[in-house]
């Protein structure tokens, strides 16, 4: 094999010549401790910087057993790595002073979540991979090859060397890492043996700095969480030991309170409940069963033929709800569309936000009945749904609604925020409702299973242009597909624009293998997701690029039910 003595020389030579030229420098090369692959070279200074990846062979990287004794293991101590690598590469001072994007370094930039992420693998046998890229240096359209020397042969080496090796990293950070993950999924594990859908630790750290900075407000502003009494339980974790905290039954949930004391900060946490967090999120304790899913109102979205039928009747205009096709939904026939389309692909637990709910989706009160009539009304509201879909289907939900005391008759638990603090008010919430009974009447008659649907793979091409596979992704709320644009920003539960990549990528792969216009959508999902589960991230990409991280069935299928031109058949 060459070695990076050999791409220096060749890097050298090829001064001044040509950018195309770069192409040749792709290829493996021997570094001290480390491979490094060029396995993609960018065509001019401006395109997306080339692909590069790094290899360390157990020996070199160095991690102890303890470290990639499981596979959950190795997932967490590969994000700890991913997170170092992106430290080193921060801190790498790098020539920027050529063209385009001369002198870039990146890998993907992880958040609060530790997700499994192809930008950093840990194999069974204990390597290191980590993939990366790099703006290779341009002066105007020629190669800068003593800069890229520079960069490639002395910069990546070093950030490598002082990032991707146990010995240089912080050991007891590692430890806490694997370790933090591993508890978290244990307590996620133990919700369902306890009849619980979620539980939140006492003394988590729950708000965040802002709307746009999901690191937690710094402890002396934030009021640690605690749980009531009456909804305390002890769970055990296999590394911290024994830990208490609230334990939210499953059935119907209702968090109540004031405005502004913390009722949405409590369930936007547990809508991160579903993730492992980092230590030090001050979340790392708040988990939630993986089958739990926020639902909104996103007036203006398209529908593909779900069935909202148990939510809208037939429409005054005579439009057939078990196949409701529109372009422009409501903002109570789009929230109905979102709990119909988590349903349809399994989710146990509904979460829901008065905040970014349509409320005349939530609730239809005794006066507003008396003054309509049903007739005229073809909404049944959730209040008449919630109690069916808890006992009869196993779905759970939890529902901030400051606004209503109707949905006392049909919680099962009231939990108020005062000052962000909790308490168990539903002994009270039973007695008001005795004592004040509500005149509203039951509507909406018994469920039905919603039907099936069939997505049609011609509806779901990811091609533009002469390019069979096209995806761009801007942010974690907004993509294209194809020529699809598609908007996610009611998707709550997408946490990285590396989800929304893998997402998009996973839904091109499955187009014509498992989306084949036979299978309908649960089928495909889970099809998609066990076919990853098997082989890894990587199946849904041609190349090994680092860009992808790890997602959920939902978010799967709300990004497939995002997309405007999606087509579906009945089952
Ligand atoms: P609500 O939904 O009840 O109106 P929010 O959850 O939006 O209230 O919280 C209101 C504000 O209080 C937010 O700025 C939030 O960051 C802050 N906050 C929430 N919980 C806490 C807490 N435990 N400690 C300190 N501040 C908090
Ligand atoms: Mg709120």
């Amino acid at each position: 094999m060459q070695t990076l003595a050999d791409l220096r020389q060749r890097l050298l030579r090829l001064d001044g010549r040509g950018y195309k030229s770069y192409r040749e420098i792709r290829g493996e090369y021997a570094a001290d401790g480390f491979t490094l692959l060029i396995d993609h070279v960018q065509g001019d200074p401006f395109a997306e910087p080339s692909r590069l990846r790094a290899i360390l062979p157990a020996e070199s990287a160095g991690l102890p057993p303890w470290s990639i004794a499981s596979t959950p293991r190795r997932m967490a101590a590969a994000d700890f790595l991913n997170r170092a690598l992106a430290e080193a590469f921060r801190a790498t001072p790098t020539p920027r002073h050529g063209t385009g994007r001369s002198g870039e370094l990146y890998v993907l930039r992880p958040g609060q979540e530790i997700l499994s992420r192809t930008a950093m693998h840990v194999h069974p046998d204990a390597s290191v991979e980590a993939r990366f890229r790099a703006g290779l240096p341009a002066r105007g359209r020629t190669i800068d090859g003593s800069a890229a020397a520079d960069l490639l042969c002395n910069a990546i080496p070093a950030a490598i060397r002082a990032s991707l090796r146990f010995a240089a990293l912080d050991p007891d950070a590692l430890r806490r890492h694997v370790e933090t993950a591993e508890d978290a999924a244990a307590l996620r594990d133990q919700l369902a043996d306890h009849a619980l859908v979620a539980f939140v630790a006492d003394g988590a750290i729950l708000p965040r700095r802002s709307g746009v900075d999901d690191r937690p407000l710094p402890h002396d502003r934030a009021r640690p969480f605690t749980s009531p009494a009456s909804l305390r339980v002890t769970l055990h974790r296999p590394n911290g030991g024994p830990i208490t905290g609230m334990g939210i039954p499953a059935g119907v949930t209702l968090i109540v309170g004031g405005g502004y004391h913390g009722k949405s900060t409590l369930l936007r946490a547990l809508e991160r409940g579903v993730y492992d967090h980092i230590p030090g999120d001050g979340r790392e304790f708040v988990v939630t069963i993986p089958q739990a899913v926020k639902v909104r109102a996103e007036d203006g979205r398209a529908v593909a033929g779900t069935d909202v039928s148990n939510f809208i009747a037939a429409l005054p205009d005579g439009t057939d709800t078990r196949r409701f096709i529109t372009r422009n939904a409501s903002g109570s026939t789009s929230q109905a569309a979102a709990i119909v389309e988590a349903l349809e692909v399994g989710a146990r637990c509904l979460l829901l936000d008065e905040d970014t709910s349509a409320t005349n989706l939530l609730i239809r009160d005794a006066r507003m009945q008396a003054l309509i009539e049903d007739r005229d009304e073809p909404i049944t509201p959730l209040i008449d749904r919630i109690r069916t879909l808890a006992r009869d289907h196993g779905v759970s939900t939890i529902l901030v609604a400051g606004g209503s005391g109707d949905y006392f008759d049909v919680a099962d638990t009231v939990i108020a925020m005062r000052a962000y603090e909790p308490a168990d008010v539903t002994a009270q919430a039973r007695a008001i409702a005795a004592a004040h009974p509500t005149a509203r009447r039951t509507e909406g008659g018994s469920w039905r299973p919603p039907a099936r649907r069939i997505p049609l793979p011609r509806s779901l091409d990811p091609g533009r242009g002469r390019r069979a596979v096209s995806i761009k992704v801007w942010s974690e709320d907004r993509a294209l597909y194809g020529t699809e644009e598609v908007d996610l920003r009611a998707i709550d539960q997408i946490v990285e624009p590396a989800q929304v990549r893998a997402i998009a990528a996973a839904l091109a792969w499955g187009r014509g293998r498992v989306l084949d216009g036979r299978a309908d959508i649960a089928r495909a999902i889970h099809a998609i997701m066990a076919a990853i589960d098997a082989h890894g991230l990587d199946i849904v990409q041609a190349e090994p690029t680092g860009d992808l991280a790890s997602f959920r069935p939902f978010e799967l299928a709300a990004f497939l039910n995002r997309i405007r031109g999606l087509e579906t058949a009945p089952s």
